[in-house]
């Protein structure tokens, strides 16, 4: 395969490829639907060079300008259970393939432990790059393995969970592999021995109002799919990226020393004894919750998620965030860092 073969497109409208429904445009596009795409794109001496974004559902990117180089929409297809032990089947799915389509797939093949993850936007590949996570349940803990193919030496790379180096929101793919690894597809490990996890509160909630004393993972997932629907805009009705900031993580002393001046502080404790603040309570207390600023305002029912109001730019909602950001660190001191990438 060669370049010319490929369906490269110019001057291309991203305003339906990104959940905030920012009009930016990519100077080139192109859907991958297979590695040997990607292997014929490091061949060619010009495209090799050009700036890349690998784009999945773009529901955790803000746009700040138009791209200058290449995107690479990720559109490969593909979802098997691949084998199993004493302890799990393992399930594959391509980077293309739809987050949530997998997860209610899984199910469907009475497969659980993807149920807490349910109606989380976005695609299989981008689900490793900032470890997803919500209600209680982290992606690393489901994961297996990956595929990615590392666009500056041309090598495939097999990556176990150490070697992704999963974090809260974070993975090897924000540092060393960032910009370098496509990822290509991910395998999962769903555990046989399946126990719900119900530690998040809303979520055992929802379940007591269904009068679900021993839920399945079905019920987690029906539970996970109203909370979610209630609290989250539709980013097809309201452009947004979900969380807009991550919840910060404070030392033992830090937490003393705000809860003396804020008795009310949203606080959890952290395995390693640190606490993570609820950023959106931190945000509500400067009063951000339901305001605007220019076209972009902060969501008037959950105020961690930043939303375009209408024809919003990439610098609104920067703009937003950085106004939201100082207020924060003025009244408790503490640093706000964003959970989307910003291009
Ligand atoms: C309403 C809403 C709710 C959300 N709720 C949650 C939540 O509960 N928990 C949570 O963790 N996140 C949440 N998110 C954020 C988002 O859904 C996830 O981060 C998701 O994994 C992003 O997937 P995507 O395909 O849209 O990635 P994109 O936005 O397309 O890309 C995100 C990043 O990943 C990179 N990337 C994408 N695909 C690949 C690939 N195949 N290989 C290498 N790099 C790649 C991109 O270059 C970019 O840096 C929410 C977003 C919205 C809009």
């Amino acid at each position: 395969m060669t370049i010319s073969q490929l369906p490269l497109q110019f001057d291309f409208s991203l305003r339906r490829h990104n959940t905030f429904g920012i009009d930016a445009s990519a100077h080139a596009y192109l859907p991958v639907t297979s590695l040997a795409i990607l292997q014929a794109l490091r061949s060619d001496a010009h495209a090799s060079h050009l700036p890349r974004l690998v784009l999945g559902g773009g529901s955790n990117l803000v746009l700040t300008q138009d791209f200058p180089g290449l995107v690479l929409h990720m559109c490969n297809r593909g979802r098997e259970i691949v084998g199993e032990d004493d302890d799990a089947v393992y399930v594959r799915a391509a980077a293309g393939e739809n987050w949530h389509e997998l997860v209610l797939w899984t199910l469907e093949q009475g497969l659980a432990g993807l149920e807490n993850l349910s109606l989380i936007p976005g695609s299989v590949g981008a689900a490793p790059i900032q470890n997803i996570g919500a209600y209680g349940i982290e992606l690393q803990e489901r994961f297996h393995a990956l595929t990615a193919i590392d666009m500056e030496s041309g090598e495939i790379l097999s990556l176990d969970r150490n070697a992704c180096a999963f974090a809260y929101r974070d993975s090897v793919f924000k540092h060393s592999l960032r910009d370098r690894a496509v990822v290509l597809d991910v395998t999962f490990a769903l555990p046989k021995r399946w126990q719900p996890d119900l530690r998040y509160a809303d979520v055992a909630q929802e379940l007591d109002a269904r009068k679900l004393a021993q839920p399945s993972a079905r019920d987690i997932s029906a539970a996970v799919i109203a909370i979610r629907t209630r609290k989250l805009p539709d980013p097809a009705l309201i452009g947004n990226a979900g969380s807009f900031f991550k919840n910060p993580i404070v030392t033992a002393a830090q937490r003393a020393a705000l809860l003396a001046q804020h008795p009310q502080l949203v606080n959890y404790q952290q395995a390693d004894g640190s606490f993570k603040l609820a950023a959106g309570w931190l945000i509500d207390q400067c009063g951000w919750k339901g305001k605007n600023l220019g076209a972009a305002g902060v969501y008037e029912k959950q105020a961690l998620v930043l939303v375009n109001r209408g024809g919003a730019s990439g610098q609104d909602v920067v703009r937003l965030a950085q106004a939201v950001q100082a207020d924060v660190m003025a009244r408790f001191g503490v640093g706000l860092e964003p959970e989307p990438i910003f291009i």
